[in-house]
């Protein structure tokens, strides 16, 4: 098989890739390993709704439920309320990812991408040591696709990153361990996306409940890998969910990992991008990755194709490609590197007096930022290490 660019791996970055590659006119195959995209999820499903909503017209069909807002609470029980706007990139919709993923890959189909599903990447083809392709596994049988440039898009465990020589290892305390039921209990507020802080529910971490209408909700949490052991965020998951909904039902269960490294050094080598999860552009505060996934794929799809058309693919042809990255979600997730390495310093008792100085505050009209403003002006002792940021 021929193309201009393969794909490798269809869940947001690699679609909206693939769409955007082929409305330019390439030439376009995405793979994806499973045979359902989308399928099995491993995410809360939490995304924030304006950004959503430039990049994709939204479908009930993938909406699980729309939501008020955030509520965050501390250790003490103390809470806080930030209004659906301001309350970050994971607040907003909770989607249904198995139905949003495959429209997502419908689109790039609908856009002339070819997707072949169960077609799992299994190296680099390279020519004179500069990749040209893959070769891949379909259905038993082994294929090889020819292409000037690859888009690694395959997700935390990305190999096509490795194969290409792009350093994405990440350290134990850049990523979190994540564990997550589907819980059903009559107690789930349907209205709110719940965040809980403490070290004894999710050390350097939190535990989310993000609803999906009918008093079901994705019940998760994540901890950082330093600070975790093998199963340790199922049994703390466990442990929070029989004390919180004790009478709840879990009807499905997913684990994974998140990275929370901040941007790597390099997403481009000759003849290959890396976009979404494994190009490491998640937010490393919140774990939230689905729009920045999507937003590369759209920067790394425009880029390709002016790339292809220059027939330069070289990574220096490709610089446009880390330039306008880094300067749009690059910045936002090395200040959000920045919050996490401070948060996952804070002690119980922090987190209780932060959460408390806050309370007769109004938030309703306060963004993240404005809610650091906030805080810094009513505990600056506490959060003089994070003065640059506020400021
Ligand atoms: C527990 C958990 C909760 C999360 N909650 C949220 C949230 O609420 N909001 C949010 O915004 N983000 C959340 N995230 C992060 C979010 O899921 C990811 O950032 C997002 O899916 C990244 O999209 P992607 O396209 O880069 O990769 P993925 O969605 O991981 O897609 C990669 C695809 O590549 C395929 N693939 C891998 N290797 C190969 C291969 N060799 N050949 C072919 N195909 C391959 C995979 O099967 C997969 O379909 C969460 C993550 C976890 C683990």
């Amino acid at each position: 098989m021929k193309c201009d660019v393969v794909v490798v791996g269809a869940g947001p970055g690699g679609s909206m890739f693939s769409k955007t590659a082929a409305e330019a006119g390439l030439k376009v195959v995405m793979l994806e390993k499973r045979q359902e995209i989308g399928d099995p999820v491993r995410c809360a499903e939490g995304v924030g709704k304006r950004a959503l909503s430039k990049m994709v017209e939204l479908d009930s069909r993938w909406i699980a439920s729309e939501v008020k807002g955030a509520r965050i609470i501390a250790p003490d029980g103390t809470s806080i309320v930030m209004s659906e706007d301001k309350g970050g990139a994971e607040v907003g919709y909770v989607l249904e990812r198995k139905v949003f993923d495959r429209a997502l890959a419908e689109n790039a189909a609908r856009a002339g991408a070819k997707v072949l599903v169960k077609t799992r990447a299994t190296g680099l083809l390279r020519k004179d040591g500069v990749p040209c392709g893959v070769t891949a596994m379909r259905f038993g049988e082994a294929l090889r696709i020819d292409a000037p440039l690859v888009i690694g898009a395959d997700g935390v465990e990305s190999k096509v990153g490795r194969w290409a020589g792009i350093d994405t290892a990440l350290k134990l305390k850049d990523i979190e361990t994540c564990a997550q039921f589907l819980v059903q209990d009559s107690s789930i507020d349907d209205s709110y996306c719940e965040f809980y802080l403490g070290n004894s529910i999710a050390p350097a971490g939190y535990v989310w409940s993000f609803p999906k209408g009918k008093k079901l909700a994705n019940v998760g949490l994540g901890v950082l890998g330093s600070r975790s052991k093998p199963g340790e965020a199922l049994r703390l998951l466990r442990q929070f969910v029989d004390k919180r909904y004790p009478n709840g039902r879990a009807v499905e269960m997913v684990v994974g990992g998140d990275p929370c490294s901040g941007p790597i050094e390099s997403t481009v080598a000759d003849g290959v991008m890396l976009v979404g999860d494994a190009a490491r552009q998640t937010d490393p505060l919140t774990g939230g990755g689905i729009l920045n996934a999507m937003e590369a794929g759209i920067i790394a799809g425009e880029v390709a194709a002016k790339a292809i058309s220059a027939g330069d693919v070289s990574a220096s042809g490709l610089k446009e490609y880390e330039d306008r990255w880094r300067a749009t979600i690059g910045r936002h997730i090395s200040r959000s590197y920045e919050f996490k390495e401070f948060f996952v310093k804070l002690s119980d008792d922090d987190l209780n007096r932060l959460l408390g100085s806050l309370k007769g505050e109004d938030l309703t009209k306060t963004d993240l930022r404005g809610m650091l403003r906030v805080l810094f002006r009513l505990n600056p002792k506490l959060l003089w290490e994070l003065r640059h940021l506020v400021i």
